[in-house]
């Protein structure tokens, strides 16, 4: 790859300092330390037998029994790697009952005991150090099994041409840092490969994998369990020491053919940390022309073909400032072109987005974005549109975020433009291709306009004082500040209740939800998913007045969650926790994610909602004052989902440590079957005896449930008991007429099956 190749920009209005194009290109310091990570051999003059050794880190127990060490080749002058072939063994017990339950789920037991027979070892701490103090390492013959096995273990690395390795590793030896590092993968026979490691640049250092069900030519692995070194209580200023990137300045070209190529300025907020090597994700398909500082300075950088990772080296300044700014030339094939359809192939990472580990959320930026475009297409962007002008041959649009924003894409095509406004609601702008149905591309509009209206009466005001919605050929949807982005398959159906409905009002419930009420961590996501899909249902309910579609809505996610994987006899992994959030979604359990995070999370709102509920004049008026609170509260802040817990006790007046164990950081689902006696008394009132026999669940379990009395007539009676225990049995109070059935679990007030 020739990294300064030829820029095909020069439409560009912006210029590009020249660089000795044709001159040899000598390899960068990336591409110097994979080579000799990625092509590590064992050094046949450093080999030690090792006896009865144990080495800890955190909760990874490692007993070295009977065996031999074989320290690798240095890289960049250290020795970082090192393989052990013998006899040894691994304990892991993770430190709280959620990675436990997890540990349980996926290897079915709660603490890990297994041996090994090889394992390598991968360093930024002082362990390699330590067995040269305490085992003599002497010259010696090295198996062929060592070299196969470092062969098969950096397999898990990455594409090899793309020179993709782990970022842990990749930064720790590019930064030439002495840190927390401790990264290891053992095999015993016939066991799947695990992996144990310490991310000294992760949130949650402590991780153990495994490798993921049927990987094949590219290993892959999956989560089992990850939370903080020491058990630590989670950060609340998470990552504050990583650069941030607080503005963007881009400016994006694309040609007729629709060719790609930008500059993106980005200012850089380094904080307190000397980071030496910033990273950006970035697909793919893009290549980086150039890197050049504030001062026109040129940056090395690395970005390799089928690896979304720019790294960018980068000095710190003489005057020693925390802030600077750095522009990346960068061109290719970001957009898509299939059958007449245009899309961005990643919506986001065709922007160089500040990549800062496995689970660290996107910080908000400001935008300030100009698109120069053939005129013979539309663009429609996130933020404000602050000029336009238009020529035959191009279309230049400048667009700037009225506040920083998480997230922020654009989307560009031949559009078929349909405009509603109505006074009190932000102005919608629905954006069809030519060839859809304009009476589809109405529905859709009144009902982005019907769901928003909604959602002001019952969270509060809109966001937002326009919002866009985009025809994108994608089999999902997406929520930008301001733009939603709904699958073309919304507009295929006029069908005035469906699926596309909630579907619709889902994205349009992320304006409140996950984008003006943020969430805090991975763990806090379903403040965003469930609530926007729980959103969707209450807008079919009062909004459309449909309370049939609005159950069935709420049973097709309780199904979801309760036959999961049951078509395998019930063999298949247990479902997790809501607080699990995406790392429900593995390769042994695909399709929880949306499962749990979405549905569960929408049935864990709408059990509070009945809690809430009065059962006597169904006012549920709290309920709603409840949620107007909550995101005025959070309204443009990250919220935890203990601070949505305080706003329910606030409410409820209750400590809900119960419910929230249960339903969000448990996973119990209760199965009832209920039965009642009634008998008539002398005076002509009933009397009932209730019984209530709860599976599935342990003693502790409990829930207020709903039950409706049916006198005939169109008489009836709610009351709400609470259910508790294997075997459950109680009188309801003395009925001054004779009820003709009872129902139980009225308005589906439990997560459950009834029997
Ligand atoms: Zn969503």
């Amino acid at each position: 790859m020739n990294t300064f190749q030829a820029l095909s920009i020069s439409a560009l209005a912006f210029s590009i300092p020249a660089v000795g194009a044709m001159e040899e290109r000598q390899p960068t310091r990336y591409e110097r330390i994979y080579d000799e990570f990625i092509n590590i051999k064992a050094d046949q003059a450093r080999i030690a037998h090792v006896s009865n050794l144990s080495i800890i880190r955190d909760a990874g127990n490692f007993f070295f029994q009977d065996g031999t060490f074989y320290l690798c080749t240095p890289i960049d002058r250290k020795d970082r790697v090192c393989v052990f072939l013998g006899k040894g063994s691994f304990l892991f017990t993770p430190p709280n009952e959620i990675e436990r339950a997890q540990t349980q789920r996926t290897l079915e037991k709660d603490s890990l005991g297994q041996e090994f027979h090889s394992l390598l070892l991968v360093v930024g701490d002082s362990t390699i150090e330590e067995l040269k103090t305490k085992l003599q390492f002497n010259p010696g013959a090295i198996p062929p099994e060592v070299s196969s096995y470092l062969k098969s273990s950096l397999k898990y690395q990455g594409e090899k041409d793309g020179k993709n390795a782990d970022f842990f590793i990749m930064k720790t030896f590019l930064e030439d840092n002495r840190n927390e590092l401790f990264y290891t993968q053992f095999n015993s026979k016939g066991e799947t490969p695990l992996m144990f490691l310490i991310d000294p640049y992760d949130e949650e250092q402590v991780c153990l994998l495994r490798r993921a069900k049927s990987a094949h030519y590219q290993d892959r692995r999956d989560v089992i369990s990850q939370f903080q070194a020491g058990n630590r209580a989670p950060n609340q200023d998470l990552m504050t020491n990583w650069f941030r990137c607080n503005k963007y300045t881009l400016e994006i070209h694309i040609a007729d053919n629709l060719d790609f190529s930008a500059s993106a300025e980005i200012a850089i907020d380094r904080a307190q940390r000397d980071d030496k090597w910033l990273s950006f994700l970035l697909i793919d398909e893009l290549v980086v022309d150039s890197v050049l500082s504030a001062k026109n300075m040129h940056l090395s950088f690395f970005k390799g073909e089928l690896n979304p990772l720019l790294w960018i080296e980068y000095p710190l300044l003489p005057d020693h400032s925390l802030q600077d700014t750095v522009r990346i030339f960068y061109h290719g094939d970001a957009i898509k072109k299939d059958d007449g359809s245009i899309y961005l192939r990643s919506s986001l990472a065709w922007c160089p987005l500040p990549y800062t580990g496995k689970s660290a959320y996107q910080k908000k930026r400001s935008m300030d974005v100009t698109y120069r475009i053939p005129s013979t297409y539309t663009i429609v962007s996130v933020g404000k549109c602050v000029s336009r002008s238009t020529t035959e041959e191009q279309s230049i649009t400048r667009w700037i975020t009225e506040k920083p924003v998480r997230h922020f894409s654009f989307n560009i095509g031949k559009f078929k433009e349909h405009h509603v406004t109505q006074d009190s609601l932000p102005p919608v702008t629905v954006l069809m291709t030519p060839s859809g149905d304009s009476d589809v591309q109405e529905d859709v509009a009144s009902d982005i306009q019907s769901s928003v209206d909604f959602y002001q009466f019952v969270y509060g005001p809109c966001p937002f004082s326009s919002l866009y919605a985009c025809d994108i050929p994608s089999w999902s949807g997406e929520a930008y500040p301001g733009m939603i982005n709904l699958s073309n398959s919304t507009f295929q159906s006029s069908d005035e209740i469906s699926y596309d409905v909630a579907f619709r009002a889902h994205e349009v419930a992320h304006q409140w939800w996950g984008i003006s009420v943020g969430f805090h961590s991975y763990h806090d996501q379903w403040l965003s998913e469930g609530f926007a899909e729980y959103s969707s249902y209450w807008f079919t309910q009062l909004r459309l007045k449909n309370n049939k579609k609005f159950f069935d809505l709420l049973t097709g996610a309780r199904k979801r969650i309760f036959q999961a994987r049951k078509y395998l006899l019930s063999s298949g992994q247990k479902t997790g926790p809501i607080s699990l959030g995406y790392r429900n979604e593995t390769s042994a359990t695909k399709g929880d994610y949306f499962r749990i995070v979405y549905g569960k999370g929408a049935w864990v709102l709408h059990m509070i909602r009945n809690m809430m509920l009065d059962s006597k004049t169904m006012d549920e008026k709290p309920f709603m004052r409840m949620m107007k609170e909550f995101y005025s509260e959070f309204r443009d802040s990250a919220a935890t989902t203990n601070d949505f817990k305080k706003i329910v006790e606030k409410y409820l007046n209750q400590d809900m440590t119960w419910f929230f164990d249960q339903w969000v950081y448990g996973i119990e689902l209760p199965t009832y079957s209920f039965d009642y006696s009634k008998r008539r008394l002398p005076d002509g009132k009933y009397a009932v005896h209730c019984t209530v026999v709860t599976e599935d669940v342990s003693e502790r379990f409990k829930m207020p449930v709903l039950l409706y009395l049916d006198f005939g007539d169109r008489r009836y009676y709610r009351l709400r008991v609470w259910v508790q225990g294997r075997k459950c049995e109680f009188d309801l109070p003395i009925l001054p007429l004779e009820p003709k059935d009872i129902l139980f679990n009225d308005l589906s007030s439990v997560l459950c099956e009834v029997d």
